[in-house]
């Protein structure tokens, strides 16, 4: 097993870089024993496209990239085991091939399994858990190389499928499968206000999001349904739109709106005014969930009651429409189904995503200042892959299991073997 000395870990927003002692790619579950038996501190890195510093290092930073095999798809009970470093991408081609799909997904596909399930990270529908709510069953290698499995039908599965990668090193997982379906996407615009009042109408979608290019009065909606019909996309629509206009004419826009600030309002209302469309298409679910790979930009995320909606909704187009910021990034609305996961950001309440997002500038400090007052004043909980500054005492204030997860993680690991700045901020 190759250990490389002095590594430089850089996130994929670059906004979090940091030089771990060591860095390793185990390719066996017993050189994750080994390693971890080896050294005192230990951090796991996925495909490092958190914002949030979770993967800085104190001394070894292991990554799973080649630990990322499939051990069994048992297509009867639709459910397959993986290792934990195996990226959605890869899940997503290889059960395309056999004709299932992952049930839900978020924007794109790039993270590793296990470091999408250990933020809480979610896609978009009101009758959708976030993505942990797909594993059935995990193996997770402790501070003492000891391999615990974590079912889903006991309570410790909860404690610890969000585990932000301070408990130990999740080695693999079973994933509740499902048979290919394609996803009937239905894209326009509508003005922001009328989509708040009828918003229990769109909820009704499978799927049901929003983009918004602050000021614009309208947004984009975007409606999927879940359908076994043919895909019926058409080749040049894609090349055209979801492959030139969407990645190179978008990131040259945002460029443009980085050097000129007062063209942003401008290009906002232009990029609105493309997605008017409508969009009609049916295709591969996950060919509609996972849009192109965005430019580098900086964002916060945060999940709120869904029973204060329309509320907070108002607050926030107010929020950005009414302040000095000027804008060069979509802002994205969403909504996920509650569950029971202890550090989930959806615990015990259906909620509504939203956040800040913009390309990384002077203003970028005021605006997720201004964004987290006005997401505590709602008793949001941040998004653990994001940017967030929270107390322990705002935590514990809304989060019913943090003190219980303190005490799982005192338990699993007594000598913060996993943890790091962070972790010891949040947690310790
Ligand atoms: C362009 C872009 C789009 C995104 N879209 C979405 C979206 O649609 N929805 C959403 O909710 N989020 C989204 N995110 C956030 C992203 O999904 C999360 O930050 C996710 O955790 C990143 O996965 P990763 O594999 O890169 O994990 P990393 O960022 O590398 O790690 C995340 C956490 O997982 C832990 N971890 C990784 N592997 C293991 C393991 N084997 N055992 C234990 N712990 C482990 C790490 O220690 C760390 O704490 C997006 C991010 C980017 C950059």
């Amino acid at each position: 097993m190759k250990i490389t000395t002095g590594y430089n870990f850089k996130n994929w927003a670059r906004n979090i870089q940091n030089k771990s002692q060591y860095y390793c790619q185990p390719e066996t579950e017993e050189e994750i024993i080994e390693l971890i038996r080896k050294y005192a501190k230990i951090r796991v890195v996925g495909t490092g496209h958190s914002w949030s510093a979770l993967c800085e290092s104190e001394e070894l930073l292991i990554n799973l990239d080649k630990f990322n095999k499939v051990i069994s798809f048992d297509k009867a009970q639709e459910t397959i085991r993986v290792q934990a470093g195996i990226k959605l991408y890869q899940l997503n081609e290889l059960l395309d091939k056999e004709g299932f799909a992952l049930i839900n997904l978020g924007s794109i596909a790039k993270q590793s399994l296990a470091g999408a399930i250990a933020t809480g990270t979610h896609g978009s529908g009101i009758a959708f858990q976030c993505l942990a709510s797909q594993v059935l069953e995990f193996n997770l290698i402790n501070a003492n190389g000891e391999k615990i499995t974590y079912n889903k039908e006991e309570e410790a599965f909860n404690a610890a499928i969000i585990g932000l990668g301070c408990l130990g090193v999740i080695t693999e997982m079973t994933l509740k499968v499902t048979k290919a379906f394609r996803l009937h996407d239905q894209t326009y615009t509508y003005t922001f206000d009328e989509v708040i009042e009828h918003l229990d109408t769109y909820l009704q979608y499978d799927h049901f999001k929003l983009w918004w290019f602050p000021p614009t009065k309208e947004v984009v909606v975007y409606t999927y349904t879940r359908t076994q019909q043919e895909s019926n996309d058409s080749k040049i629509r894609k090349i055209l739109k979801d492959d030139i206009l969407s990645v190179w004419a978008y990131r040259i826009l945002v460029k443009v709106g980085n050097l000129v600030n007062k063209w942003r309002n401008p290009i906002n209302r232009f990029l609105t005014g493309q997605m008017k469309g409508p969009l009609d298409r049916i295709e591969k679910s996950f060919l509609v969930f996972n849009v192109p790979e965005p430019p580098k930009h900086r964002e916060t995320e945060w999940a709120f009651d869904i029973k204060n909606a329309k509320e907070i909704l108002k607050g926030y187009q107010q929020l950005f429409t009414e302040s000095d910021f000027t804008f060069n990034f979509i802002q994205e609305i969403r909504f996920t189904k509650g569950d029971e996961f202890w550090l989930s950001e959806c615990y015990g309440r259906d909620s509504i995503w939203i956040g800040a997002y913009n390309h990384e500038d002077e203003q970028w400090d005021n605006i997720l200042k201004t964004f987290e007052t006005f997401a505590m004043q709602h008793h949001g909980r941040p998004h653990w892959g994001k940017e967030f500054n929270v107390s322990k005492e705002y935590l514990e204030a809304n989060y019913p299991k943090y003190k219980d997860f303190i005490m799982h993680k005192e338990q699993a690991d007594p000598n913060e073997k996993f943890s790091n700045n962070i972790i010891k901020k949040l947690f310790c």
